[in-house]
């Protein structure tokens, strides 16, 4: 019952949902065109998401991030179910570490919605049920490791109990000095980030707390994002943005420096634009790195240099993620 009123399985019922004006406007009939209507990476949005559609003054660089379309079923040179090397990194069901120090935890398999462009649309998760105890007997013999980052998946789609545990687990370490959650559902599910808020709230006390949200267009920050965010600063988070850059979304300097100053205001730095890792099916998002470059070079004409965000590309087998 939960679920039929906060997230939309079918993409039927979210097009009803939207209603019928709104799908015969030119704009977004042209962005509902090619649908798959049996995506293989399942259809899956919030109603939260479906409503910042409703209201967008750009509902199709929302509506492109969520609607499966017959383009991902093209094979493409080069684009592959791995692209990150992810594989070859793991150190156990739900650890990777690729990077010094720092080590990327897989908390759960499911998101708050499903985003055509995932890096990870192939990753062969499964139910980890145990995942709090495996971090911690990795974390036992792995005493360099000072950052710890949950990911997924999304960390916050962890049941409070869950995610309690797991943090708990982490914090019986003191040689993990800083906590790190790589999110999408402040702008997915801020219901379900304030379930989890008597913890978030106490954390800042025993780590240095890092929130990385995945925020791609301005259109998805709305109050009730702002909301999270204030009370994470006003609790002691540092507050950072992560970004895909996506051709028919984002690819624009205008759209990126309103998506800076957006987060701005509601107290979130940018932090890295990602270019495209190459997993199969998303080839159609593609930006090349000369346009990319370019769109950098424009944003960093009207922004702070703190507004303009890292422009990177994840290389697997490299020590960090790459400047493009
Ligand atoms: C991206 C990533 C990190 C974080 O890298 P930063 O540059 O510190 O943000 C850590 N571990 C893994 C496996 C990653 O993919
Ligand atoms: S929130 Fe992140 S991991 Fe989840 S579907 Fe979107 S891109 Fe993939």
């Amino acid at each position: 019952m939960e679920n039929s009123r906060t997230v939309f399985t079918q993409i039927s019922d979210f097009l009803d949902y939207l209603g019928n004006d709104f799908a015969t406007n030119f704009a977004i009939s042209k962005a509902l065109a090619d649908l798959d209507p049996t995506p293989k990476f399942p259809f899956l949005c919030s109603r939260h998401y479906a409503d910042l559609i409703r209201n967008a003054a750009d509902p199709t660089a929302l509506l492109q991030q969520i609607l499966p379309k017959k383009e991902e079923l093209k094979k493409v040179d080069g684009f592959v179910d791995d692209p990150v090397g992810d594989e070859p990194a793991r150190k156990s069901d739900c650890v990777i570490q690729k990077y010094d120090g720092r080590a990327l935890i897989i908390s759960t398999a499911t998101c708050g919605v499903r985003c055509r462009f995932c890096f990870r649309k192939n990753f062969p998760f499964q139910d980890i049920p145990d995942v709090a105890r495996q971090v911690s007997d990795w974390l036992d013999t792995h005493t360099d490791i000072w950052e710890v980052i949950l990911s997924g998946g999304d960390p916050l789609m962890l049941s409070p109990g869950k995610f309690r545990d797991l943090v708990e687990a982490i914090a019986m370490h003191p040689s993990v000095t800083a906590l790190r959650i790589h999110t999408r559902l402040p702008v997915m599910r801020p219901d379900l980030v304030m379930q989890h808020f008597e913890l978030l709230r106490e954390l800042p006390a025993r780590f240095n707390c890092v929130l990385v949200s995945h925020v791609n267009h301005a259109d998805e920050l709305d109050p009730e994002s702002a909301t999270v965010f204030a009370q994470l600063r006003y609790c002691g988070w540092t507050l950072l943005n992560q970004s895909v850059l996506l051709k028919g979304v984002n690819n624009n300097a205008e759209t990126l420096a309103a998506l800076s100053k957006k987060l701005f205001s509601q107290g979130v730095l940018p932090y890295y634009l990602h270019q495209l890792d190459h997993a199969n099916g998303v080839a159609h998002f593609e930006v090349n790195d000369p346009e990319a470059r370019s769109l950098i070079a424009e944003i960093r004409k009207v922004l702070p240099g703190y507004l303009v965000p890292r422009l990177v590309r994840e290389i697997a087998g490299e020590k960090s993620k790459m400047p493009v």
